[in-house]
C-alpha cells in the first residue's frame, strides 16, 4: 500500500480532495504545491499509518522504505543531504489531522541537527548566530515534544541566560548565548530522561514521527476532539518538510494571516508577522507581533507577492484562507492554508460579500453559516446608553460582550460554571490546557498575545468574547488580584469585557441584544427562497409575537395561554377560579377572566398581522397557580402564635386553613403526569369553555377591523381519541354559539398537540378527529424516555459524560426513539386525513439538527423561541440543501 506522498515543485502526488487520507494540512500543502505557489517540498505519511501505528504499536511493513525513499528524493531536489555534516538538510515534522485542530499536536522544527552538523550548517551559511538559534529551538521542541519534558525547563534556562546578559529579546542572543543555551538544553535532556540527546539524525526523525503518532492520543487532543465532536479513530497525518528559515536575520521573518478580517468578515488582508523569527513565535506571545500592512514597507517585492498568492488560494478554494508564510532572506514560502476559522459575523458577511464578488453561489452561502452561529449574531452587546468605565483596553479579539466573576484558572472558571455563576477568565495568555475553563467562562480577558494568538483563535471558535494582550494589567496568581494603573482586581470582583473593542470594564454592564444586519437579512431571504417547511414562533404576549415576526416567523406555533393567569391582576382571580366551592362560584370567577384573556388574544392576533396563530388551552396542574403549601403553614404559625382573640383574626386563620386544605388536596405526587392538558377540560369544561369564548371574541373583533383570521384552537395532552372528541364537542359548541351570537362567519380548527407515545401510536384515530396535529417534543421526550425533565439534572450530565447519550435529549431531538413516535404520528395522521397539517412546537423547534430531521419527514412547520426564529430558517434551508 501507498503510505507516503510526496509534495513539491516537480513532482506532488497528492491533491486538496484527500483530506481523509493526508490531512488538512498535507492535502493543502500538495494542492499549493499543484497550483505552482512556492511550498518547501517534503511529504504527507498518510493518516492510515497512524491509526495502524496505534493499534499495534509498530509500523505497517513497508513503510520505512517508503519514507527512506521520500528522503532520498528531499535529497535529490534540494541538493542537500539529510544528515550531512557539512550542509545539512533539515526537515520539519509536523502533524495535521482531517480537520485542524489548533494548537493540539505539536511540530518540530530543524530536525537533522547535531554537534557536528550546526557547525557545519554556520560556516555553510557564514551565520553562526541563525545555527545556534536553530539548533536550541530544535533541542527545546524536540525535548518538549518527543521526548515529553515540561517546556517551562528550557524556558527558564531561556529566562536566565537573558537575566545573565541583561537583554529583553531572543533576538538579542548572541551566537555564544545561544550555543551555551544549547549546551545547557542537552544537560536538561540527559537529567531528565537519563539518556543522552539522540545525534543520529534517522534516529530522531523516526522518533518525531512517532511522537506525533501519539500526540493523537494526548490528553488536550481527546479533549478537544470531544468538545468538537472529532472521531476519534481518524488519526493524524504526518507532515516531513524542508526547513526554511526565517531566523537568518533581519531580511527573514514569519507570519500568519488571514484573506479577509476573521472577526468581522470585512475583505482586508489581515495578519501579523515578525522579523528574525521562527515557528510559532508570532503566536507564542513572546514578542509583540507586526501588523501584515508594515510588511509593505519593509519588503514590498514579498508582500506583493504574498497578496497575490492568497488572492489566488481565495479564487482556488472559493473561501476566507487562514495562510502561515515564512521569508528567507526575502525569498517567501507558504507553509499552509486552510479555510480560516470565524466569528459569526465574519462567516455571515464573508457568505454574503462572495456571492457579490460572483465567487460562490446563493446555497454556498448558505452552507457556509451554521445556524447555531446566527445566535451569536443576536447575542449581547453592551448597551449604548450604558454609562461604564474602561479601566484598560486591549486587542478586540473576538466579539460579544461578557460580564462576570474574575477567575484566575481554567480548573477554577469550570467549578464557578458548574454552580452556574458567571466568569470571565482572566491570564497571562492561554494555552491549550485552558479549552475547558474557556468553554465554561463568559469571556476571556488576556495579558499577553495578538489576535491570532491561541486565546484569540479559540474564543472565536467558540463564539465567545475575548479581548487578548491587554498589557496594562498585570497579574499576580499567587494573590489572586490583578492590577491595572492604581485598581486591585480580585478574584470574584465583577467586570466586563467587550470582544468588539477591546475594552476592559470595571463592574457589571448592561447588555443589549442586537437586532438583524443587513447582511443577515439577505441571506435570510435567501433561505426563505428555498425552504419548504414553515417557521413558526412560540410566543404568549404581542411582545414576543412583535419580535418574532421581526425575525421572520410566519405565524405562531404554540401560544400557551397559562402564562397569562400569572401576571399580578390574574392570580388572584385565577386562585379564586381554582378555589371555588362549586360550578356556579367557578364560573363567577371565570366571567372576570374572560375580557382579560380576550384582551390578550386581541393584542396576540393584531401582532401576527393575520398570519395564523394557534393557542393552547391550558395545560399545566391548576395547583401550580396556588400558593405553595409550605408558605401557608409559615403564615398559619405565626397567625396562630399571635393569637385568636379577635374575631377577624379567628376568621383569618380559618380561611388560611380552608386554602390550606384545598391546596392540599391539589398537590400531587406527580403532577406530570397528573391532573393536567385535556384532563382538566374534561373535570372542569368551564374553564375551556371561557377560553375558547375569548379566543373567538377576539378574531370576531379584529374581522370587524378587517383582519382575516383563522383561530386554530389546540388541545393538550391528548392520549386517546375519546378525550379529544368529548373536548372538541364542547369546544365547537362554544364557537358556534359565539358565531351565531355575533352573527359573524369564520373558519376556524381544532387541533391537537401529540405528546403522549399512546396519542402518536394512535394518531390514525386522533386525526379522525384533530385538524392539525403539534408535536409537544418536550413533554413527549418526558414521556417516551420516562426522565422527568425538572429532575433530569441529577443524572443527565452524567450520562452525557460517559457518553451514554450523545445528547441531552430535551435540547436535541432523539431521532432514534422520540423521532421514531414522530415519524409513526406523522404517516399515521396522514392515513386517515391525508391533508392533516403537522407542525413541531418545544425546544427542538429551533434546534438545527431537529428541524432538519422534521423536514425529512415531513412536518410542514416547526415552531421555536423568537430569538431562535433565524436559525430555524436557515436550517430549513439547509434540509433542502
Ligand atoms: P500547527 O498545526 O500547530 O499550526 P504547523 O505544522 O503549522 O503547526 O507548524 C507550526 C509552525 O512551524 C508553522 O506555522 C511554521 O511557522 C513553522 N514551520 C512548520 N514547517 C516549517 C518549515 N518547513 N519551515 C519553516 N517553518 C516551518
Ligand atoms: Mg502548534
Ligand atoms: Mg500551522
Amino acid at each position: 500500500r501507498k503510505f507516503v506522498y510526496f509534495f513539491g515543485k516537480e513532482e506532488t502526488e497528492g491533491k486538496n480532495s484527500m483530506k481523509d487520507l493526508l490531512g488538512g494540512k498535507g492535502a493543502n500543502l500538495a494542492e499549493m504545491s499543484n497550483l505552482g505557489i512556492p511550498v518547501p517540498p517534503g511529504f504527507t505519511i498518510t493518516t492510515e499509518v497512524c491509526v495502524l501505528y496505534l493499534e499495534k504499536g509498530s509500523y505497517p511493513d513497508g513503510i520505512l522504505d517508503q519514507i527512506d525513499a521520500a528522503i532520498e528524493k528531499l535529497e535529490k531536489v534540494n541538493g542537500k543531504k539529510f544528515g550531512d555534516i557539512n550542509d545539512p538538510l533539515l526537515l520539519s515534522v509536523r502533524s495535521g489531522a482531517r480537520v485542524s485542530m489548533p494548537g493540539m499536536m505539536d511540530t518540530v522544527l530543524n530536525l537533522g541537527l547535531n554537534d557536528q552538523s550546526v557547525v557545519g550548517l554556520a560556516k555553510k551559511t557564514g551565520n553562526e548566530r541563525f545555527a545556534y538559534d536553530s539548533y536550541r529551538r530544535f533541542l527545546m521542541m524536540f525535548g518538549d515534544v518527543v521526548l515529553d519534558i515540561k517546556h517551562e525547563y528550557f524556558e527558564s534556562a531561556i529566562d536566565a541566560k537573558k537575566n545573565e546578559l541583561g537583554v529583553k529579546q531572543d533576538t538579542q542572543l548572541t551566537a555564544s548565548a545561544l550555543k551555551q543555551l544549547a549546551d545547557k538544553f542537552k544537560d536538561i535532556i540527559k537529567k531528565k530522561t537519563g539518556s543522552e540527546f539522540p545525534q543520529d539524525p534517522r534516529r530522531q526523525l523516526q522518533m518525531a514521527i512517532e511522537a506525533v503518532f501519539n500526540s493523537w492520543n494526548n490528553q488536550r487532543a481527546i479533549r478537544y476532539r470531544k468538545l468538537n465532536n472529532i472521531p476519534m479513530d481518524w488519526g493524524t497525518a504526518v507532515n516531513v518538510q524542508t526547513m526554511v528559515y526565517g531566523n537568518m536575520g533581519e531580511t527573514s521573518g514569519t507570519g500568519v494571516a488571514f484573506t479577509r478580517d476573521p472577526a468581522t468578515g470585512k475583505k482586508e488582508f489581515f495578519g501579523e508577522y515578525l522579523m528574525n523569527a521562527q515557528g510559532e513565535d508570532v503566536v507564542a506571545g513572546i514578542r509583540t507581533p507586526l501588523t501584515i500592512a508594515t510588511l509593505a514597507q519593509k519588503m514590498p517585492g514579498a508582500y506583493t507577492q504574498l497578496v497575490d498568492i492568497c488572492q489566488k488560494l481565495e479564487k482556488h478554494f472559493k473561501d476566507m484562507q487562514d495562510i502561515e508564510f515564512t521569508i528567507q532572506e526575502g525569498k517567501l514560502y507558504m507553509l499552509q492554508t486552510r479555510n480560516g476559522k470565524r466569528t459569526a459575523a465574519a462567516a455571515l458577511n464573508i457568505a454574503v460579500d462572495m456571492v457579490n464578488e460572483g465567487l460562490i453561489d446563493k446555497k454556498t452561502a448558505l452552507m457556509r453559516v451554521r445556524p447555531e452561529q446566527i445566535d451569536q449574531l443576536l447575542h449581547p452587546m453592551i448597551d449604548p446608553s450604558a454609562k461604564y468605565e474602561v479601566i484598560a483596553t486591549g486587542l478586540p479579539a473576538s466579539p460579544g460582550a461578557a460580564v462576570g466573576k474574575v477567575v484566575f484558572t481554567a480548573e477554577h472558571a469550570e467549578e464557578m460554571a458548574a454552580l452556574n455563576k458567571k466568569v470571565i477568565l482572566v491570564r497571562a495568555e492561554t494555552s491549550p490546557e485552558d479549552i475547558g475553563g474557556m468553554d465554561a467562562a463568559q469571556g476571556i480577558l488576556t495579558v499577553r498575545g495578538g489576535m491570532t494568538s491561541h486565546a484569540a483563535v479559540v474564543a472565536r471558535g467558540m463564539g465567545k468574547p475575548c479581548v487578548a494582550g491587554c498589557g496594562a494589567l498585570s497579574i499576580d496568581i499567587h494573590e489572586k488580584v490583578f492590577t491595572v494603573n492604581d485598581l486591585r482586581i480580585k478574584e470574584g470582583d465583577y467586570i466586563s469585557i467587550d470582544g468588539a473593542t477591546g475594552s476592559v470594564i470595571l463592574g457589571k454592564v448592561a447588555l443589549v441584544t442586537p437586532g438583524v444586519s443587513e447582511e443577515l437579512k439577505t441571506l435570510l431571504s435567501w433561505a426563505d427562497e428555498i425552504r419548504k417547511m414553515g417557521v413558526r414562533t412560540n410566543a404568549d404576549t404581542p411582545h414576543d409575537a412583535a419580535v418574532a415576526r421581526d425575525f421572520g416567523a410566519e405565524g405562531i406555533g404554540l401560544c400557551r395561554t397559562e402564562h397569562m393567569f400569572f401576571g399580578d391582576d390574574r392570580i388572584p382571580v385565577v386562585r379564586e377560579m381554582i378555589l371555588a366551592e362549586d360550578e356556579y362560584a367557578r364560573k363567577e370567577a371565570l366571567s372576570k377572566l374572560l375580557p382579560m384573556q380576550r384582551e390578550d388574544f386581541i393584542g396576540i392576533f393584531r401582532a401576527m398581522q393575520g398570519y395564523p396563530v394557534t393557542i393552547r388551552l391550558l395545560d399545566p396542574p391548576l395547583h401550580e397557580f396556588l400558593p405553595k403549601h409550605d408558605e401557608l403553614a409559615e403564615k398559619f404559625r405565626l397567625l396562630e402564635a399571635g393569637g385568636t382573640a379577635s374575631q377577624a383574626a379567628a376568621a383569618e386563620l380559618l380561611s388560611l386553613k380552608e386554602l390550606m386544605e384545598r391546596v392540599e388536596s391539589l398537590t400531587e405526587i406527580n403532577p406530570m403526569l397528573g391532573h393536567r392538558g385535556c384532563r382538566l377540560g374534561i373535570t372542569y369544561p368551564e374553564i375551556y369553555d371561557m377560553q375558547v369564548q375569548a379566543i373567538v371574541e377576539a378574531a370576531c373583533e379584529l374581522k370587524a377591523e378587517g383582519m382575516d383570521i383563522v383561530p386554530e384552537i389546540m388541545i393538550p395532552l391528548i392520549c386517546h381519541v375519546n378525550e379529544l372528541r368529548t373536548v372538541k364537542k364542547h369546544v365547537v359548541n362554544v364557537i358556534e354559539s359565539v358565531l351565531a351570537e355575533k352573527n359573524v362567519k369564520m373558519d376556524y380548527m381544532v387541533g391537537t398537540m401529540i405528546e403522549l407515545p399512546r396519542a402518536a401510536l394512535t394518531a390514525d384515530q386522533i386525526a379522525q378527529e384533530a385538524e392539525f396535529f403539534s408535536f409537544g417534543t418536550n413533554d413527549l421526550t418526558q414521556t417516551t424516555f420516562g426522565f422527568s425533565r425538572d429532575d433530569a439534572g441529577k443524572f443527565l450530565p452524567c450520562y452525557l459524560e460517559d457518553s451514554i447519550l450523545g445528547n441531552d435529549p430535551f435540547a436535541v431531538l432523539d431521532q432514534e426513539g422520540v423521532g421514531q413516535l414522530v415519524k409513526i404520528g406523522i404517516e399515521k395522521g396522514r392515513s386517515t386525513r391525508p391533508d392533516l397539517k403537522i407542525g413541531i412546537c418545544g425546544e427542538h423547534g429551533g434546534e438545527p439538527s431537529s428541524v432538519k430531521f422534521g423536514y425529512r419527514i415531513g412536518l410542514n412547520y416547526v415552531s421555536c423561541s423568537p430569538f431562535r426564529v433565524p436559525i430555524a430558517r436557515l436550517a430549513a434551508a439547509q434540509a433542502v440543501l
